[in-house]
């Protein structure tokens, strides 16, 4: 008990705490230390952030992926998934409804697919801030060159998602097939980092053979990348994966990663996951309040919405819908909170001024 609140406290103070000890801290909490640890991630994102909540809208343009990761319903091997691609129009319909409703950040994520070679996806970056000059624009499609990721930011891309998945190497090997290495998607994160992107990393909570150990190496890894953005949702397991019968992610084990997340980093724009909404009905709100500060409300046209099933019972037409944002907006009010309009940048980070719009229609 005692030395658990002295390792929150001196989380908090110095940022940082060694391997032994957020092992003994993720292993030995007792509920009384979760509260406390809550209210201390929640009151440091309070002094950066305010009462804000930043969103972004969430396209989820194609499910065609190469590869087999063995936890994702959207993998390649999945026979039975029904594949979509939105066209051009479709995406930039998105954005169109999405900056009716307030939205000045569009999360493009999708697969692996090579169809969207790095002209398309550069074309659409373009289209897209030339369109909203004031708005921000993340990609989230996985592991590419420097000079694809550098083709990109300077088409206009500000931000970019990219999970780490573990950072362990033999864990690594027992979620992906041999064809992917940790070591390459490590390199990709530096990558964005050095080209100058917004950079996030992160984990699923509870992933099978996850071990307290391999948890905080993962923190270890994110303390000295420094990402801007760290994702972290319960693993849920998808019927036609691998990992079928595995056992979920917890709520408890995510709320505990992202308050310690929160401490050790202050200022990353941390969201409460659609995942986290997906196990629990009051999942998003509890992130909140173990120090998440972003909600990534769902863009993607309806027809394709049940299409893009990491995982199974993916919650998509409530308050995670972007049309839902009044929802939102009241939930998160109800518990102090305040969606805001905006791009929702990391505090400091240089924003490079699109130019003016001539095209908005
Ligand atoms: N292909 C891109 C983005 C899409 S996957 C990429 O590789 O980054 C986005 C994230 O969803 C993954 O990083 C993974 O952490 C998460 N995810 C995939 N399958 C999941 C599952 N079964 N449960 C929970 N999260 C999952």
């Amino acid at each position: 008990m005692e030395k658990v609140r002295e390792l929150i406290d001196r989380l908090e103070s110095q940022r940082i705490l060694t391997k032994e000890e957020f092992c003994f801290l993720i292993e030995s909490i007792e509920p009384e230390d979760r509260v406390y640890l809550y209210e201390r991630a929640r009151s440091q994102a309070r002094a950066v952030y305010g009462n804000a909540i930043y969103v972004r809208g969430l396209i989820e343009f194609t499910n065609f992926c190469r590869n087999d990761c063995y936890y994702c319903g959207i993998r390649r091997g999945n026979r039975q998934a029904s594949r979509y691609r939105l066209t051009r129009e479709e995406i930039l319909e998105c954005c169109k409804e999405g900056y009716a409703l307030g939205f000045r950040t569009f999360v493009l994520q999708g697969g692996e697919d090579p169809w969207f070679d790095d002209d398309k996806i550069a074309g659409l970056v373009r289209e897209i801030k030339e369109a909203y000059p004031d708005c921000a624009v993340t990609l989230s499609v996985g592991e590419h060159s420097y000079e694809t990721y550098k083709k990109w930011f300077d088409a206009g891309a500000d931000r970019y998602l990219l999970r780490h998945e573990t950072a362990n190497p033999e864990h690594y090997a027992k979620l992906h097939p041999s064809a992917m290495s940790l070591a390459h998607r490590m390199q990709c994160l530096r990558n964005l980092k050095a080209i100058g992107y917004q950079t996030g990393c992160g984990i699923m909570a509870g992933s099978p053979w996850q071990t307290s150990e391999n948890l905080a190496e993962d923190l270890l890894f994110m303390r000295d990348l420094e990402p801007e953005m760290v994702g972290i949702g319960p693993f849920i397991p998808h019927h036609e994966t691998p990992f079928k019968d595995k056992a979920p992610g917890t709520l408890e084990l995510t709320l505990l990663l992202l308050s310690i997340v929160r401490l050790m980093l202050p200022r990353v724009l941390l969201p409460a996951t659609t995942a986290l909404g997906t196990i629990d009905p009051i999942g998003r709100e509890q992130g909140v309040l173990a120090g998440a500060n972003v909600v990534m409300p769902n863009l993607s046209p309806l027809n394709v919405r049940k299409k893009y099933m990491l995982y199974d019972n993916k919650i998509s037409t409530g308050a995670e819908a972007a049309s839902n944002i009044a929802e939102l907006r009241q939930r998160m009010e109800a518990i102090g909170y305040e969606v805001a309009v905006g791009r929702g940048d990391y505090p400091g980070s240089k924003v490079i001024p699109s130019a003016p719009s001539t095209s908005r229609s």
